[in-house]
């Protein structure tokens, strides 16, 4: 929602690399951002319609996004739903949490809405939608640090009724801070118009409203615009937060940046906002920058997570453990049973917790919670998997 707003700030960034290097895991998984999931995602959200906060196709939209979750491999236990009512009728926010493995009472949150006003939306928001989707499917099963809730917010269109309810019923509960949230990243209307040189990504800080919380802010943005230049195709432009989910948030001091598209299409709230009007491969690339960014804030781990099972095609040799995350127990499986094996579970400091032999069914219920590598020897060499134990 950012209708016939004022557009005046906006300056070149000064490249801040900083601390901030390359990380090539992360470019591996903003790499998985397909062009083909991006599309799929922006059609179907077309097909249902203008999703006006409180109606049936609203709803529709909403039972949809969880269907995407539960095939992502999420469970109804991730979810949760925050409900409201606008001018009588309910409608509901969803959060999906991801469990972060070292600060899991701290969030970042990567968020935007799913309701539209007047036409399809398509990038206002199934643009921002679209992309939240595909950052968790892709990071589904990679360990990260800090707690991640995918959010996708309702009654935005209606003045930020869904985040405005978010902020004060759940991260806030009567007038007392409930969640720890480190960054919340937005996305709103990223799909730019068709035909467009859209090579440029407007990066958005917090310059105003509460005054505490604004240097936060500007750092993360810069590492945001960082994080694009590094994951993504794309360039930066420097600009101001305003009238998106982010700004109750901003309200109670938490921090946030957010990303909204450079060259306007001035479709949004029209019946023109459709999938023919936008461009998709826009989209695709913003997506890939939101998932290196994603990464980054919730510092997602740095292992390739494709090398152990390329070193295991390389041996001949096929070898399964699983669950992953897993609680009290973990299989191992062979594809062509082996006898002789040992198992070798080192927690992240390297200490050994574990050392059996010839166990394919290995208790962990004495596990504290957190990230373990297993290697299983045989006579062919080792494979290392890391595994998540969360109870
Ligand atoms: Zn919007």
């Amino acid at each position: 929602m950012k209708k016939a707003a004022v557009f005046l700030l906006t300056s070149i960034a000064l490249q801040n690399i900083g601390a901030q290097s390359f990380i090539q895991a992360y470019k591996n998984r903003a790499d998985m951002v397909t062009q083909a999931n991006i599309n799929t995602n922006l059609q179907e959200f077309a097909g249902f319609g203008i999703k006006k906060t409180g109606t049936t196709a609203n709803n529709n939209a909403l039972d949809w996004l969880k269907n995407k979750y539960l095939s992502y491999g999420y469970t109804a236990s991730d979810f949760s739903e925050d409900a409201f009512t606008y001018g009588g009728n309910p409608s509901k926010n969803l959060i999906i949490t991801k469990t972060g493995t070292l600060y899991p009472n701290q969030y970042v949150i990567i968020c935007g809405h799913y309701d539209t006003i007047v036409g399809p939306g398509v990038s206002d928001n199934g643009s921002g939608t679209s992309i939240i989707l595909e950052a968790a499917r892709i990071l589904k099963d990679i360990p990260t640090e800090y707690s991640i809730k995918f959010i996708h917010f309702s009654g935005e269109e209606q003045g930020l009724v869904g985040s405005n309810h978010y902020v004060n019923n759940v991260a806030y509960q009567g007038g007392t801070k409930v969640l720890d949230i480190k960054l919340v990243l937005n996305i709103d209307q990223v799909g730019g118009l068709i035909g467009n040189n859209n090579n440029t990504i407007t990066c958005e800080r917090d310059t105003g409203g509460m005054s505490s919380n604004n240097a936060a802010s500007n750092t993360m943005t810069q590492e945001l615009m960082t994080c694009t230049t590094l994951y993504s195709p794309l360039q930066t432009n420097l600009s101001y937060a305003y009238s998106s989910d982010y700004m109750p948030f901003e309200a109670k001091g938490y921090t946030i940046t957010g990303f909204y598209e450079t060259i306007l299409s001035n479709n949004e709230h029209t019946v023109s906002d459709t999938y023919a009007n936008i461009d998709p491969v826009y989209v695709f690339n913003v997506g890939k920058a939101a998932v290196g960014a994603l990464q980054h804030f919730a510092v997602a781990s740095t292992t390739n997570n494709l090398l152990s099972t390329n070193e295991l095609q390389k041996s001949g040799e096929t070898i399964s453990i699983y669950p992953n995350p897993a609680k009290d127990l973990v299989t191992v499986e062979f594809q062509q049973k082996v006898k002789q094996f040992k198992i070798e579970v080192n927690d992240m400091a390297g200490n050994i917790i574990l050392n059996l032999e010839n166990q394919e069914k290995i208790n962990t219920s004495g596990l504290k919670n957190g990230i373990y590598t297993f290697t299983i020897k045989t006579d062919k060499g080792n494979t290392t998997k890391k595994i998540i134990i969360n109870k």
